[in-house]
């Protein structure tokens, strides 16, 4: 059991910085959630922590000790890929025996530790079969169940659902959830699948360009973005975010007479004649249980907001009156990007 601190940790690849001073305190048994887009650089944070690169500068520690030259393998951290990286000529439970060998563990305790995973991953009755033998669901629990047998301290994971179909990843977000209860382990989970972030995590911590831009509860990032940033990428559709002054919107804006980035997201906004915010109808794309009105707003911005499928809308090409939601409206800075109080 140990909870992980990294403290301006750094990684340069010659001209990329990968990783730029990231402080994060993940708790003891915590699930954290690494969040970012393609190339944001959250992989090479969880290799950071794996030992498989080194820092540029800066401390990765584990249960409190500094472990930037531990050897991988005596960090008790286990890591599982989103290749699964199973070996093919092995069986199902050769495969879980790998890590448990290597600790030279006597052959009766390894076979109940090998029936005791397979059977927390569901998987008890595969362990004759080889890799080629199962399903892409069935060989990630096999590549779990070799990372969760020998009961690591920290539980690494990059993107171990992408190469799942969509059913399956919803099943297994439930599984992975259930298994952090069970485990008592700390895990750190990389992805760049929001929904994923906002299911499993106790909190999300949102990487992009290398740099951490905010970390908290899955709500939290979603209710209080600390910019736009992050207001952009969490959200699907994602927060709507435009230019303006003040007097667009009166009853609601700060009072200091400057620019700010207005947010609100599609689903606190009201279409009404009186709304604040005139625009004019682009496209309304039906999702069965919903319906995304596509408008665009004085500037050429463009706005998404979420109807109800029996609620009436105006047609393409038709003028809107917008009312964003008083109390769920966000400001940013327009130069920092910042939130504002
Ligand atoms: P993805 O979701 O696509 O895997 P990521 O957020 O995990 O992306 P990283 O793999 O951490 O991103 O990469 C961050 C940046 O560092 C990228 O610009 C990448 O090209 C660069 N990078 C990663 N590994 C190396 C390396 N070994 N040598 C040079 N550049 C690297």
């Amino acid at each position: 059991m140990a909870g992980l601190q990294l403290d301006a940790l750094t990684k340069r690849f010659d001209d990329t910085l990968a990783v730029d001073a990231i402080d994060l305190d993940i708790a003891d048994q915590e699930f954290l959630v690494l969040l970012g887009p393609s190339g944001c650089g959250k992989s090479t944070v969880l290799r950071l922590i794996a030992g498989l690169e080194y820092p540029s500068s800066g401390t990765v520690s584990i249960g409190g000790r500094i472990v930037n030259d531990v050897d991988p393998a005596k960090r008790d951290v286990a890591m599982v890929f989103q290749s699964y990286a199973l070996y093919p000529h092995k069986t199902v439970a050769q495969n879980i025996d790998v890590p448990l060998r290597s600790q030279k563990l006597p052959k009766e305790t390894r076979s109940e530790m090998i029936a005791e995973a397979a059977r927390a991953l569901d998987i008890a009755d595969l362990l004759g079969r080889k890799p080629a033998q199962l399903s892409g669901g069935q060989r990630q629990r096999v590549a779990l169940a070799r990372a969760i047998v020998r009961r690591p301290a920290v539980f690494l994971m990059d993107e171990p659902l992408s190469n799942l179909d969509a059913a399956l990843r919803v099943q297994t977000r439930a599984e992975l959830v259930d298994l952090h209860d069970r485990l008592d382990t700390t895990f750190v989970y990389v992805t760049h699948d929001q929904v994923e972030a906002m299911t499993m995590a106790d909190r999300v911590a949102v990487i992009q360009e290398g740099k951490l831009q905010q970390v908290g509860p899955p709500s939290e990032v979603y209710d209080e973005p600390a910019n736009t940033m992050v207001a952009r990428f969490i959200g699907t559709p994602p927060m709507n975010l435009i230019t303006g002054s003040p007097t667009k919107a009166p009853e609601v804006a700060p009072t200091d007479g400057r620019e700010v980035v207005v947010g609100f997201r599609p689903e606190h906004v009201a279409i009404t004649p009186d709304g604040w915010l005139r625009g004019k109808v682009l496209l309304v794309e039906s999702l069965g249980h919903e319906r995304l009105v596509h408008c665009e707003v004085p500037g050429g911005e463009r706005v998404t907001i979420r109807v109800d499928p029996d609620d009436a809308i105006p047609h393409d090409g038709e003028p809107i009156g917008l009312a964003p939601t008083p109390g769920r409206i966000h400001w940013f800075d327009p130069s920092t990007g910042r939130r504002l109080p």
